[in-house]
């Protein structure tokens, strides 16, 4: 049996899946806690173990642990780097839950998880890599390899929000180019063009309006003329940037997440736009829509324990 859990600022999500990768079990601890730093890391360790214990107890196994994060462990010395769970900043979750729980546990990005979750698809499961890749608030993903998550030796491998804007990408925003601050104190970072964020931050820049990513695409399948412009410079900065995260990684499928991956006219444009930006020798990996949403952070905790 495989054991994830989704861990938020806001809820504890668990799932247990069975050996055909089919979910048996939920349950979501929606805490304001667990946001909360101080001694309330008691309770977030005490309320996974106990989840973990229902779970063994109830299936008659002790299942394989699983745990996806928005963070990630510090490669040094495995303490919890984030911001989003306080009350887990700069503990040891992993060390603390195998002590109470006598097995070991995975923790990864829930980027990664995402990525995972996807690549353990059935229609994906024969590809050798894939690539996910979250259209969101921010723009980042992970790359699974072999179906197992590959993470890197600072666990940052999926954390291609925060490489810089490519030179061609730069010259295609023109003369008025933004740049824009980044959270990693950086500027000109990909997270803030092409997430849906930067969608909207790029449309605000051009137009000097404020518009949700929604109501762009609203107008743009009515035609209206800014943003059918706003659209086409988008696509083609994704075409750009795309390009240069497959030339580097060159996976074999490319899922993409997020709210923006909503938007039907990537999966035609991209494959179209894309190989004029690519060595010669390259083909575009197919692109396709993720399908499990909020549900794959949990699956891809509960498969970090997989193997093929
Ligand atoms: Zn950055």
């Amino acid at each position: 049996m495989y054991y994830g859990f989704d861990v938020g600022g806001t809820k504890i999500e668990f799932g247990a899946f069975d050996e055909k990768l089919e979910r048996v079990a939920t349950e979501r601890v929606a805490t304001e806690r667990v946001a909360t730093p101080g001694d309330d890391y008691d309770k977030l360790v005490d309320t996974i173990v106990d989840i973990i214990q229902k779970a063994d107890q109830k299936f008659d196994c002790a299942g394989l642990v699983g745990i996806g994060i928005p963070g990630m462990e510090d490669a040094r010395d495995g303490s919890v780097l984030t911001s989003n769970i306080p009350a887990a900043k700069g503990r040891f979750l992993r060390k603390d839950l195998e002590a109470k729980l006598g097995r070991s546990v995975s923790i990864d990005n829930d980027a990664n998880c995402f990525a995972l979750s996807e690549a353990w698809d059935e229609s994906l499961q024969d590809e050798k890599s894939v690539l996910g890749l979250i259209l969101g608030t921010g723009f980042g993903g992970g790359l699974v390899f072999d179906g197992k998550v590959f993470s890197g030796m600072n666990h940052v491998a999926g954390e291609l929000g925060h490489t810089r804007m490519p030179i061609d990408a730069w010259f295609h925003l023109g003369e008025k180019a933004p740049l824009f601050a980044c959270g990693c104190d950086n500027k000109g970072c990909i997270d803030n063009y092409l997430s849906g964020r930067g969608f909207e931050q790029l449309y605000a820049h051009y137009y000097g309006e404020k518009l949700k990513a929604i109501e762009i695409i609203k107008l743009h399948a009515e035609g209206e003329e800014k943003a059918v412009e706003h659209v086409e410079r988008f696509l083609e900065l994704l075409a750009i940037c795309f390009a240069n995260l497959f030339t580097c990684l060159d996976p074999h499928a490319v899922v993409l997440g997020g709210g923006l991956s909503n938007f039907e006219l990537l999966y035609e444009e991209l494959p179209k736009r894309i190989p004029k930006h690519l060595l010669s020798v390259a083909r575009v990996p197919k692109i396709v829509k993720a399908k499990y949403g909020d549900a794959g952070g949990v699956r891809g905790a509960a498969f970090l324990n997989i193997q093929k």
